[in-house]
């Protein structure tokens, strides 16, 4: 079981989903969940070490991956106090909404609706505004905007720790995704380099090792995703619908996605390059034929 200390009553448990413990004046702070039961298992093992209860929960965004855990460990600690971005909350109490939005905003179907994409409902007690700073049991979160990955993806600053949730990610984390999940291209390169300008000893990514200098692993993913964009704008010479893009950057990225859950996952992320590149100006969308297509106007 592991604990690893990052700074004073900040504690890590890492993981394929890193999550944190931060001690309050009365308990601990959960920052993310994990992805089931079984991480929730690992925070009620940990409280249990540490000798202190769990008080709140702080979700950084409403992936199934970072507050799966939060129904099983309100189970254990019934007093527990919930918060999540104000952007992502609904996700938190209503997790079928990721499904549905990967899906076209339709019913997901059956093979959309696994623990990856799918979380057991959590309360959210509060909604932490963008921006704000809050105080838990006498311990003080600096949020930090962070967008992109998510729409309402804010990471937390305590004791001198960052936890940047899925802002940016270990370089064996980004080369293995090739293509790293993500909403909005824009603000992911934004909310990148706020993590270069948020000063603090430690950074903790939700995939990969704490360090305490981010910038060679935040510059390998902006270069990704900026190299990913060129790709995208190259490709459009042709006129292409979305479904047809994602096949080719497949090729382009040497990508296999093996399951509709992997497939829709990627396929967001290409509609977010092809969304930055229509408002940008540099892309046209057009309907050919009963399909929605998308083609290059201007050279970037
Ligand atoms: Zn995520």
């Amino acid at each position: 079981m592991d604990i690893v200390p990052v700074a004073s009553g900040v504690h890590l448990l890492p993981g394929a989903v890193n999550m944190g413990l931060v001690e309050s004046d009365d308990g601990l702070v959960a920052v993310d969940t994990g992805l089931d039961k079984q991480s929730a298992k690992r925070i009620i093992q940990a409280a249990e070490t540490l000798g202190r209860p769990v008080v709140a929960i702080f979700n950084t965004h409403a992936h199934a991956d970072h507050f799966g855990g939060n129904a099983h460990l309100l189970k254990r600690f019934p007093q527990a106090r919930v918060f999540a971005p104000w952007g992502d909350a609904p996700i938190v109490e209503q997790p079928l909404l990721e499904p549905q939005y990967l899906w076209y905003g339709a019913q997901p179907f059956a093979a959309l609706q696994n623990k990856f994409l799918l979380a057991s409902p959590s309360p959210v007690h509060e909604r932490i505004r963008p921006g704000s700073t809050f105080t838990i049991h006498g311990v003080d979160f600096a949020t930090i905007d962070l967008p992109g990955h998510a729409h309402g993806q804010v990471g937390v600053r305590v004791n001198g720790v960052l936890f940047a949730a899925d802002a940016y990610f270990g370089r064996t984390v980004t080369d293995k995704h090739g293509l790293p999940y993500m909403v909005d291209y824009r603000r992911t390169l934004e909310s990148a380099e706020q993590i270069l300008r948020t000063s603090a000893d430690c950074y903790v990514p939700g995939h990969g090792a704490p360090v305490s200098n981010p910038q060679p692993e935040v510059t390998h993913l902006q270069e990704r995703h900026r190299q990913a964009f060129a790709t995208v704008h190259h490709l459009l010479r042709d006129a292409l619908s979305v479904d047809e893009l994602t096949a080719q950057m497949c090729d382009a990225f040497h990508l296999a996605p093996a399951s509709p859950s992997a497939w829709v996952l990627l396929r967001t992320t290409v509609a977010a390059y092809v969304a930055a590149a229509v408002d940008g100006g540099s892309v046209a969308a057009t309907i050919d034929r009963g399909v929605l297509v998308f083609h290059a106007v201007t050279s970037v």
